[in-house]
């Protein structure tokens, strides 16, 4: 055997960078089930099933493609626990000259692999992965000689890099961000109420052996698998797509922010798994919406907020990740030591808006954005959980959960630390926020706009104790100064009952 090209369970393309000169007559292609994937945090079953059923059905694609493979079923007695004592073993059956891996999306992964293969003694010919506009190395170059790091400035120049939107040497419309045009309550009132249903891909054979393996072999784990209809081919995620480009980015702009009770989608796109997989690439994804831009379907400032996300967020933290591991994943800046309360594995507390974003992501593994950022993601950084712990949660129960994408949001840009690298303020509010956004507040026990007393909102009491924790720390902040006066307006006696109510809230984990 000449080459065996490694195949994670997020890089299934058949065009990927691995199989660049791949050879049938000399080459094959290994991929393996191990149980440490699903294990090392506790990862939710609609999580799990994505991969495994995303990586059988690529197994048929590859036997179709006449590749020969080497794939471990996770139900085969002989399949080992973890990726690389699963490699170590087939090395020692297959005797290959080279090995070929793309970059993973694990710096674990990537480690455990290289020291398989150094164990071995087979040369791993790493290649970098085309499923992103920039490579790690890029990241470095932007980011040498910053003193601080913004994604607008790296976001902008992968625009200019890319001619994506662009007009001649400018951005298309005069701008680089139209965000002030995208931000509308959504509502009965407002265009868009009657939402476009998204696409579902019913459970075919082969999926369904995988939900039967999951809910038999991974019971203990969280969530659900009986709504379950990810896209899990290549043709299914571009049907995904289209069907996102047509029905719903014209609106995606303007309520890309907002929370309704019981509708998970609204206006997203869905697409982060099938990207995550390798399904899609970023490339095509902004392509297909920059045509809608051009073709006049689709305003600027919905198409522009939509490939911000793509050609800004997930090249940018993919930068931080590579260029930070693995020093970055034991960041805490705001020495936040408290256990991440149960019901975050289970959905019951009395929060509604906390409720609602929780069941969802048991239901589906799947919740937006702003419910991951501004509502558990919020409520861990006002209560002070670890951020290890915070990590592992991201980690488990999204479907589109891998962690050089999943790290930097939740260390970053939900919980502030890495001190301030990624996001240039720690993304604190109270429940007004919420409030703002959703109709959640009023179908609560607790009201918003209050910080003490048996009604107050869990979330505005942490708030307050937050800027109280850390009033010295942020004193001078130039973007938190104004909440940090608000505070040292308040008198002794109310310090002291807003510091109780707050020690009460996490003494009971509400
Ligand atoms: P849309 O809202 O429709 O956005 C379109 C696409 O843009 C997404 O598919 C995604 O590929 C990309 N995107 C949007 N925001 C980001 C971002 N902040 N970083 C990187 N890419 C982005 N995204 C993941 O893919 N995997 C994760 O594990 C993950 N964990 C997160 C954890 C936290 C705490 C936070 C705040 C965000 C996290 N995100 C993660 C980013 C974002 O929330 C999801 O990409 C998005 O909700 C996926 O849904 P969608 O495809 O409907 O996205
Ligand atoms: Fe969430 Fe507070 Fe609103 Fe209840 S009152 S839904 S806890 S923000």
């Amino acid at each position: 055997l000449r080459h065996l090209v490694l195949v994670l369970g997020d890089q299934l393309d058949l065009e990927g960078a691995a199989f660049d000169g791949f050879d049938a007559a000399h080459d094959a292609v290994w991929m393996a089930e191990v149980a440490e994937e699903s294990t090392h945090v506790w990862s939710s079953q609609p999580r799990i099933a994505v991969f495994l059923a995303a990586m059988r059905h690529f197994a048929v694609a590859l036997r179709e493609a006449g590749r020969p493979l080497h794939y471990r079923r996770l139900d085969e007695p002989e399949t080992r626990a973890s990726l690389s004592a699963q490699l170590a073993a087939d090395l020692a059956a297959l005797r290959p000259q080279r090995l070929i891996l793309t970059r993973p999306g694990d710096w674990r992964v990537l480690t455990a692999l290289q020291a398989a293969a150094a164990d071995a003694g087979v040369a791993l010919e790493l290649r970098e992965d085309r499923h992103f506009f920039t490579t790690p190395q890029d990241f470095a170059a932007h980011a040498k000689g910053r003193k601080g790091l913004r994604m607008e400035y790296f976001y902008r120049e992968q625009r200019k890099r890319f001619g994506v939107l662009m007009d001649g040497g400018k951005p298309l419309g005069g701008e680089w961000n139209y965000d002030v045009e995208n931000r509308e309550a959504f509502g009965p009132e407002g265009p868009g109420f009657d939402l476009p249903q998204p696409p579902r891909f019913e459970p075919d054979a082969i999926t369904r052996e995988v939900i039967t393996l999951v809910r038999e072999r991974f019971a203990g784990h969280p969530g659900r698998l009986d709504s379950f209809a990810w896209p899990l081919t290549r043709a299914q995620s571009l049907q995904a797509l289209q069907a996102f480009v047509r029905e719903r980015l014209p609106l995606f702009g303007p309520y890309q922010d907002a929370i309704w009770p019981g509708e998970p989608w609204l206006y997203h796109a869905q697409l982060s798994a099938a990207l995550n997989l390798k399904l899609l690439t970023p490339q095509e994804v902004v392509t297909a919406a920059e045509a809608e831009v051009r073709a006049g379907r689709v305003s600027i400032a919905s198409g522009e907020g939509f490939i911000r996300q793509i050609l800004g967020w997930r090249e940018y933290v993919r930068g931080i990740y590579w260029t930070r591991m693995p020093a970055y994943a034991e960041g805490n800046a705001l020495d936040a030591r408290h256990d991440l309360p149960d019901w975050y594995w289970t959905g019951d507390t009395d929060m509604a808006c906390l409720r609602d974003a929780i069941t969802q992501t048991l239901a589906h593994g799947y919740a937006h954005h702003i419910q991951r950022l501004m509502v558990t993601g919020l409520f861990a950084l006002l209560y002070g959980v670890e951020p290890a712990q915070v990590h592992a949660w991201y980690l488990s129960v999204y479907v589109d959960a891998v962690e050089w994408v999943e790290l930097p949001n939740t260390i970053g840009m939900s919980q502030y630390a890495d001190g301030g690298l990624m996001a240039s303020k720690p993304y604190i509010a109270s429940g007004k926020y919420i409030s703002r956004q959703s109709p959640l507040c009023g179908r609560c026990r607790y009201r918003p706009d209050e910080r003490v007393g048996p009604q107050a909102c869990p979330f505005t009491t942490l708030y307050w104790d937050f800027l109280l924790r850390h009033e010295t720390r942020f004193a001078d902040h130039p973007r938190l100064a104004l909440q940090v006066r608000g505070v040292g307006r308040i008198a002794e006696a109310e310090r002291d009952r807003i510091r109780a109510q707050a020690a009460a809230l996490r003494s009971t984990a509400t």
